[in-house]
């Protein structure tokens, strides 16, 4: 199948290119690598009237670290963030995560700002953004606004980004020297998008996980925030305690039944990698899991 008619603009700067999209609004689509917006326009899910190709503007590229803040260009590809030595040295979760999404091909067009509109639940960069506390900056042609991770993700495919808005630049905290991350999915394949998996960033001292954010996806609308962690901070992390985050885990989480898998299934994906985590966590590794300390 062939996308619909479609007219294409390619502007050369991001006021020219927020001048479209202010005068077409929701006719109008945004493109950046095209490796989510194309297909979807192939099998005629969408037809926008207007695409307004952004992959131009240099503006929107690149990958900065100023102080403890990283910041990361809409227009920045997978690859880019998988090769980048600042991203591997100040969130290395990102570098684990990254090499998840999908194929080389993929990776070489696809961009971070895309997969973050975008906002497949099964994606793994939003919940990243959500265990690094990251901000979505978005601009509009009446400025820019600063989001949380946490507001920006709202449902399926669905985000706070209006359609007259651009996705410019995530910005996140560097890792600190007591930060730790882990990161795991399950999929049927290595670059299939998840069954269930989760992205987690922490502080940890002496053996006391001091802070711990976990962010699953694949188990709902949009990554899930787990407050099951609370019981586990802290505090010295015994069989019991992790039981009773267990058991909050089990009541926050209600993943849907699909194709793939069931939500049951799901659910027991999400106790695994919770175990996994903590035991990656405090030192204590599993053969099959990934994570270690910044
Ligand atoms: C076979 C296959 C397997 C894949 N597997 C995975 C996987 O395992 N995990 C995963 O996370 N992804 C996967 N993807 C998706 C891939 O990561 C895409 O790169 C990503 O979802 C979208 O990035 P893009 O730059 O290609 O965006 P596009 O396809 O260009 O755009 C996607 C959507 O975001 C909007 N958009 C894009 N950029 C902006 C912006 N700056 N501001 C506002 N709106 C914007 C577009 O209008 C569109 O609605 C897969 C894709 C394919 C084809």
């Amino acid at each position: 199948m062939k996308a619909s008619a479609f007219a294409y603009a390619r502007p050369t700067s991001v006021a020219d290119a927020l001048g479209l999209l202010a005068e077409h609004g929701d006719k109008a689509k945004v493109l950046s690598g095209g490796q989510s917006l194309m297909p979807a326009m192939n099998l005629r899910l969408i037809s926008p009237d207007l695409i307004v190709d952004i992959g131009g503007l240099a503006e929107l590229r690149g990958i900065t670290v100023s102080g403890n803040v990283i910041r990361i260009g809409a227009l920045a590809r997978h690859v880019d963030v998988l090769n980048s030595p600042e991203i591997t040295a100040h969130a290395p979760l990102l570098t684990e995560a990254v090499a998840h999404v999908a194929h080389p091909a993929i990776r070489n067009r696809g961009t971070f700002g895309g997969s973050l509109a975008h906002a497949d639940p099964a994606a793994e960069l939003p919940a990243c953004m959500q265990a690094l506390d990251a901000t979505i900056i978005a601009r509009g042609r009446d400025g820019e606004r600063k989001i949380a991770a946490a507001d920006f993700f709202r449902g399926i495919f669905q985000t706070a980004l209006s359609a007259d808005e651009l996705l410019v630049a995530v910005e996140l905290p560097a890792a600190q020297q007591k930060s730790a991350y882990f990161f795991h999915e399950f999929s049927r394949r290595h670059g299939d998008y998840a069954l269930a998996g989760l992205a987690a960033q922490a502080l940890v001292e002496d053996g006391v996980l001091l802070d711990l954010r976990l962010a699953f996806f694949a188990v709902g609308d949009c990554p899930v925030l787990a407050m099951a962690p609370n019981t586990l901070v802290s505090v010295p992390v015994t069989p019991k305690r992790l039981s009773e985050a267990l058991a909050v885990l089990a009541k926050e989480l209600d993943p849907p039944t699909d194709q793939q898998a069931t939500g049951l299934m799901r659910k027991h994906f999400a106790a695994v990698l919770l175990t996994r985590c903590v035991s990656l966590l405090l030192g204590r590794p599993e053969p099959s899991a990934n994570g270690r300390a910044a």
